[in-house]
C-alpha cells in the first residue's frame, strides 16, 4: 500500500524532470530522483526501481512502462577504464519465465566474443536467486550457460546476477565487425553485457548471427545502468542520464533507459551539439572539433525526426544520441536511443543525408517494432530504407521522394531476374554479401512502394499510423504490415507479399 502513493509521487518527479530536460541538455541533469534501494524480492518494499524508468520516456509515453513492467529488468553497476579497454560491472537480471515451458537451463549472448567482435567477455562469478552457480561457455564462447538445480515454472520471477569484465580491441578495426572498439577518443559497447537468448516454448535461439546484418533480436527490457568513468569523458548510451556524481578524477552517471531491446555505452572525448525537436533532445557527438558537420547532421536528425514523428507516430524516449567511431569498418548502425557513425563517413559521403536519416528511420523499425533480424532481417530494412523517401517527401519535395525510388530501383536492377535475385524473406546466411544491401534494402524498399501505388497515397499514410500504433514493443514479422495496409485500404494486397516476399 506504501508502493502506490511513492508510485504517484515519483511520477510527479518524473514529469518535473521531463519539463526541464526540454529546456536544457540531459547530460547535465544532476537532480535526484529521489534514489531508491534495489528490489530484493520482498513485498515490503516501500517502491520499485522499474518506476525510474519514466525518466527516459517522452511525455506522451510514460504510462508505457506501467504497461510493460515485467519486461526483463537489467540493473548493471560497473566500471569503464578506457585507456585499460575494460568494463567490469556487476549485472542483476530480473525476468519472469514467460516462455510458455519450464526453464533447467539460461543461455546468455556474450557478443564481444564473436570473432567479428574481436573482444571478450568473462564471466568471473553467477548466483541465481542468490545461490552460487556454475557458468558454462559454449560455441566458442559466445553462449554461457547456467544450470538451475530445480526447474524455473511457467510465469515464476528469477533473479540471475552475473560478475563480468569486457575487454574491446582498439586496433585492427578495418577487419573486424568495428562496433566494439576504442579508437583514441570514445569506447564503444554495444550489447557489451550478458544478454538473455530468446526461448520459445523451451526452445532456445542460439544460432551464432552472421555479421552481413544487424546481430541483436531481443524483446524489450528495461536497463538501469550506473558506470564509473574518469572525468576527463563523457558518458552516452540508450536511455537518459539520471544522476552524475562526481570526485576529483571520476564521475559515477546513472542512466535509465525506458523500453528498449538493446543497451549500448559509449564513452567519448568528443564534444557534442544539441537541439530539442518535439520534445526530443538530439546529441550529436562530433570528432575532429568539426562543429559544421556536426550542425548539418544534426539539422538532417532533427528533420528526420519532426517527420517520421508526423508521419509514422511519436519517438517514444526523451533522447536520441548520435555519435562516431574510427574503426573504419562500417557506415552507420542503429543501436537503440543511440546512433553509431563510421567517422571515415561523416560528412564526407556524397548520400551522408541519406545515411543519418537512414539510423534514425530504425528507431521505429528496429527498436520499437523489433523483427528477427537474421532470419527477416528485410521487414525493418525495407521499410527503413522506405524512411529516406517519406524524409526526402516532406523535406525536399515530392520529386526528391521519386527520385530515391529510382536510386533503389538502379541498384536492384543490377540483380533483377538474375539467380541472385532472391525472395524478400530469405535469411541473412542464405543472401550473398555482395547482395544482401540490394535485395534486403532496395527490393525491400520497392515492396513498400509498390503498396504505397496500389493503395492510394491516404491508405499508405494511414497504413504506417496503424502498423506502428498496433506493432509497438512487439517483435513482428513481414505480415503485420500487410494486416495494417489492409485495414487502411480495405483491399488485398496480398498478391504484392506473394509476389515480393514470398517469391510466387
Ligand atoms: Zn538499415
Amino acid at each position: 500500500m506504501h508502493r502506490s502513493l511513492v508510485s504517484r509521487l515519483l511520477a510527479l518527479v518524473a514529469i518535473t524532470l521531463f519539463i526541464t530536460a526540454c529546456g536544457s541538455n540531459p547530460a547535465a541533469i544532476t537532480s535526484d530522483p529521489s534514489p531508491v534501494a534495489p528490489l530484493k524480492g520482498s513485498e515490503t518494499t516501500t517502491t520499485n526501481p522499474r518506476d525510474e524508468q519514466r525518466l527516459a520516456m517522452h511525455p506522451s509515453t510514460v504510462g508505457d512502462i506501467d504497461a510493460h513492467r515485467d519486461v526483463p529488468f537489467y540493473q548493471i553497476s560497473g566500471t569503464i577504464d578506457p585507456q585499460g579497454l575494460t568494463w567490469q560491472a556487476q549485472q542483476t537480471l530480473t525476468f519472469v519465465n514467460h516462455s510458455g515451458a519450464a526453464l533447467d537451463r539460461l543461455y546468455f549472448r556474450l557478443y564481444p566474443n564473436l570473432p567479428d567482435m574481436g573482444g571478450d567477455l568473462s564471466i568471473s562469478s553467477a548466483q541465481i536467486n542468490g545461490v552460487a552457480a556454475l557458468v558454462q561457455y559454449e560455441a566458442d564462447r559466445y553462449i554461457a550457460r547456467l544450470d538451475f538445480p530445480a526447474p524455473i515454472a511457467i510465469d515464476a520471477t528469477t533473479t540471475v546476477t552475473l560478475d563480468f569484465v569486457t575487454t574491446v580491441p582498439n586496433e585492427g578495426g578495418a577487419d573486424l565487425f568495428g562496433t566494439l572498439y576504442f579508437d583514441g577518443q570514445s569506447i564503444s559497447l554495444p550489447t557489451a553485457y550478458p544478454l538473455l537468448a530468446n526461448t520459445q516454448g523451451g526452445d532456445w535461439d542460439l544460432a551464432i548471427p552472421n555479421s552481413n546484418g544487424d546481430l541483436v533480436t531481443s524483446p524489450v527490457a528495461m536497463y538501469d545502468v550506473t558506470t564509473t568513468i574518469p572525468n576527463t569523458y563523457t558518458l552516452v548510451s540508450t536511455g537518459t542520464t539520471t544522476t552524475t556524481s562526481p570526485t576529483e578524477t571520476t564521475q559515477t552517471v546513472r542512466v535509465v533507459s525506458g523500453l528498449q531491446r538493446d543497451f549500448m555505452l559509449f564513452v567519448t572525448s568528443n564534444p557534442y551539439v544539441s537541439a530539442v525537436v518535439d520534445g526530443t533532445t538530439i546529441n550529436m557527438y562530433y570528432p575532429n572539433n568539426d562543429i559544421d558537420s556536426a550542425n548539418l547532421a544534426l539539422g538532417y536528425a532533427s528533420a528526420a525526426l519532426r517527420v517520421f514523428n508526423t508521419t509514422i507516430g511519436q519517438y517514444p524516449y526523451n533522447e536520441l544520441d548520435m555519435v562516431t567511431s574510427n574503426s573504419g569498418s562500417f557506415e552507420g548502425i542503429e543501436y537503440p536511443g543511440i546512433l553509431l557513425y563510421s567517422q571515415d563517413y561523416f560528412n564526407t559521403q556524397p548520400d551522408f543525408e541519406d545515411l543519418v536519416v537512414h539510423e534514425v528511420g530504425h528507431q521505429w523499425f528496429y527498436n520499437v517494432i523489433g523483427n528477427d533480424v537474421q532470419q527477416r532481417a528485410w521487414v525493418d530494412e525495407s521499410l527503413t530504407t522506405y524512411t529516406q523517401v517519406l524524409y526526402a517527401d516532406a523535406v525536399h519535395g515530392i520529386d526528391a521522394g521519386r527520385k530515391q525510388i529510382q536510386m533503389f530501383s538502379t541498384d536492384y536492377d543490377q540483380i533483377r531476374d538474375t539467380s541472385d535475385d532472391l525472395k524478400l524473406d530469405s535469411p541473412i546466411d542464405t543472401i550473398g554479401e555482395d547482395t544482401y544491401s540490394l535485395i534486403t534494402y532496395y527490393k525491400g524498399a520497392l515492396y513498400i512502394d509498390a503498396i504505397r501505388s496500389q493503395i492510394g497515397e491516404q491508405a499508405f499514410a494511414q497504413a504506417l499510423k496503424t502498423y506502428y500504433a498496433d506493432n509497438r514493443y512487439a517483435i513482428v514479422d513481414g505480415t503485420a504490415f500487410v494486416a495494417a495496409a489492409q485495414s487502411a485500404c480495405d483491399c488485398d494486397i496480398q498478391p504484392l507479399y506473394n509476389q515480393w516476399v514470398l517469391g510466387e
